[in-house]
């Protein structure tokens, strides 16, 4: 009932955007994207349209918090977030507007946005992805031996495995995920053999993990590509030795394929210049917005239409890979499995 009243708002507007020029010449962006390239970005989107762009950096969390406690009153009109699972959240949490948008539907595939509704309506778009590969040590682990997730959970494993917290949402996706393609009972087993296998307690972000195996504290670790690309990008001489010492893992490639998260945007449910918002998702969606947005944080666009010219991704992927292609939805739903399953197998 609620989705369908805010669906008929959406469409009107939507049909006043493209006859009568946006009444309200600035967006508010709630932002947990915290990479200097978009600056670029925002400046090109003004510059298209006159639309003025206002920022408020958090992290995803902060971001959903800020926005529940605002609720009505709230000044927002996008929210920028950078995980699947997060989006999800707010999609349930009533924070977002269903968007029908051509241009958005021909970009993105479907995939990766929100789940539609009975109109074809999704509440989220992911915009840019990223995959959670496995990184090894090249003196002490054979790739053969770390190239799926599952071998991760595997005895001859034991006692190597570095992982950030598995509560952290990227893990939660990914385990979302693996959640989906072993079944509930296996994915337990398998999140308790990582938990066998650590080579020390969660702890730190993914380039500490990286860091760790490079330090020959652990063997095999598990990291978002682009805080690999980052270093593999770096001038310093010790970012050039810990790439000189690992290997990269692009996993399941002979089954489901790399499990990909997205950073991606939706429509702030209390936005009172939707056609202007609107406009902002679908130049997200634009390719030169796709080159950019993808580019200045070594991830990979969303739109198949646009070729990526990234050194570093080409070299990490092996010029492409096999991604995962389940509705990336999937992961926010298995979201309070999985935290129930880390539980059980005390997976911190
Ligand atoms: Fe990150």
């Amino acid at each position: 009932m609620i989705k369908r009243h805010l669906f008929a708002i959406s469409t009107i507007a939507l049909a006043c955007a493209s006859t009568a020029p946006a009444q309200q010449s600035s967006l508010n962006i709630y932002s947990a994207r915290h990479y200097a390239s978009d600056e670029a970005l925002y400046q090109d989107f003004t510059k298209t349209t006159g639309i003025k762009i206002q920022r408020v950096d958090a992290d995803d969390a902060g971001i959903l918090a800020r926005l529940k406690a605002e609720g009505s009153a709230s000044p927002a009109d996008i929210i920028l977030l950078v995980d699947a699972s997060r989006l999800w959240k707010g999609e349930i949490e009533g924070l977002f507007l269903p968007v029908k948008s051509k241009a958005l539907d021909a970009a993105i595939p479907a995939h990766l946005r929100g789940k539609a509704d009975a109109e074809g309506a999704a509440q989220w778009f992911g915009f840019s992805t990223r995959a959670r590969v496995i990184v090894y040590d090249k003196t002490k682990v054979k790739r053969e031996d770390v190239d799926t997730y599952e071998e991760l959970g595997d005895p001859k494993n034991r006692g190597k495995l570095c992982i950030r917290s598995g509560s952290h949402p990227y893990n939660l996706s990914l385990f979302g995920a693996v959640t989906e393609h072993l079944g509930e009972q296996n994915a337990q087993l398998w999140l308790k053999g990582m938990v066998d296998n650590m080579a020390r307690a969660p702890k730190g972000g993914d380039t500490d993990q990286i860091k760790a195996v490079a330090a020959g504290e652990c063997g095999v670790a598990v990291t978002n590509s682009y805080y690999l690309a980052r270093l593999m990008r770096s001038d310093k001489a010790e970012d050039k030795a810990v790439i000189e010492r690992i290997g990269v893992v692009f996993p399941n490639q002979s089954s489901w394929g790399t499990h990909i998260n997205i950073a991606g945007g939706a429509v702030a449910k209390n936005t009172k210049n939707l056609p202007a918002a609107v406009k902002f998702l679908e130049y997200l969606a634009s390719p030169s917005a796709q080159e950019h947005f993808a580019n200045g944080n070594n991830e990979w666009p969303v739109s198949k239409d646009v070729r990526l010219a990234n050194p570093a991704l080409q070299a990490m992927a092996g010029g492409d890979f096999k991604r995962e292609t389940i509705p990336i939805s999937i992961v926010g739903m298995n979201q309070v499995k999985v935290q129930q399953m880390l539980d059980r197998v005390g997976f911190k």
